[in-house]
């Protein structure tokens, strides 16, 4: 798969959404054998502060994401003027709540309401998202535990097309809690020789020409170009930006992009994430599996997901 390309060679799509799919099918059949046995479904909260546009449709596609495969939602939206304690207490009422399997804190937060509190007070056994501390601690001494979705997503994502990750030289940019450490950290488990890259990283380019496996998580519009990728290589677009449409008078969105200029990197790499329908719904598909999994585990069930769960 790695190694160098004629420039004929086009590049495989890892299709994220065709994976989702499958993933959700046989987080139903779980859930199906599962209520065999015990008499509530999964549940999942999702706990939304405020009224940014982007994080409602997010919240949405998670809650239809539940309802195709039989997980319950308790959808939850504060209004912004919600005090941390408020939000304290009603993170305790869901930790407490027997019914729930798996807490997700839709971000970001308005007014600058600091999440990490928050994040901390969400009981690490219900915890969705992988992002509390004795979770991120579990990932680093490889114990066992609810996974950062959208990393836990791209390994996914390379073990279903077979994408050999032992002994690669893989490269990170961005060092974000949410995607680059835990994205690192799991593709060091997978034995990849991992470096991460940052704001501050001089000749980013240098570098991320040594990598086999590039993943992208910059935040930054289409910023990874031919210069930044040795041919042949695997090149994972985390990013998601929406661009400014051309003719705004129209009303019609701007299409969606992500941290790769696809267009001029595509024909030079062996695979290549499309953006949308790479890493984004592998992200949503993660979630339910971080839930389903606890609710196996919060039932006594067998737990049947370790696979997805690196
Ligand atoms: P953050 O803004 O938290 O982190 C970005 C990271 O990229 C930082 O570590 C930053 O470095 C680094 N960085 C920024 N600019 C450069 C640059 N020019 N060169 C090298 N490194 C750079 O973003 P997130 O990690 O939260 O998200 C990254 C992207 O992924 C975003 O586009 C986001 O929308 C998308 N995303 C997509 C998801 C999906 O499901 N598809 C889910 C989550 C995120 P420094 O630390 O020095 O500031």
């Amino acid at each position: 798969m790695l190694g160098r390309m004629p420039n004929w060679f086009m590049a495989l799509r890892l299709n994220g959404r065709k994976l989702a799919e499958e993933v959700e099918k046989r987080l139903q059949h779980e859930i199906l054998v599962g209520l065999a046995k015990v008499d509530r479904p999964p549940g999942l909260a999702v706990l939304r502060v405020g009224d940014d546009p982007a994080s409602g449709v997010y919240v949405a596609n998670k809650e239809k994401a539940c309802a195709r495969i039989g997980v319950r939602s308790f959808g939850t939206h504060l209004p912004s003027g919600t005090t941390i304690d408020e939000l304290l207490s009603k993170i305790h009422s869901l930790n407490k709540d027997e019914n729930i399997d798996g807490i997700l804190l839709q971000l970001p937060l308005p007014n600058k309401m600091e999440e990490g509190p928050l994040l901390a007070a969400i009981d690490p056994e219900k915890d969705a998202d992988g992002l509390h501390t004795l979770n991120l601690g579990r990932l680093l001494k490889g114990e066992k535990g609810p996974r950062s979705c959208t990393p836990a997503g791209v390994m996914a994502l390379l073990s279903r097309y077979q994408i050999p990750i032992e002994g690669k030289k893989a490269v990170v940019v961005g060092r974000s809690i949410l995607v680059g450490q835990p994205m690192a950290l799991m593709l060091q488990a997978a034995n990849a020789t991992v470096t991460i890259a940052h704001s501050r990283t001089r000749d980013l380019s240098g570098l991320t020409k040594e990598a086999d496996l590039l993943i992208v998580a910059a935040g930054q519009p289409r910023m990874i170009r031919t210069e930044h990728v040795r041919p042949g290589a695997v090149v994972v677009d985390v990013g998601i930006h929406r661009l400014p449409c051309e003719n705004p008078s129209n009303q019609i969105k701007g299409k969606l992009c992500g941290d790769v200029l696809a267009e001029e990197v595509e024909p030079l790499v062996s695979a290549l994430t499309p953006v949308p329908g790479g890493v984004g719904p592998m992200t949503v598909a993660m979630l339910l599996v971080n839930t389903v999994s606890r609710w196996q585990q919060h039932c006594g069930l067998s737990f049947t997901l370790g696979d997805l769960l690196p």
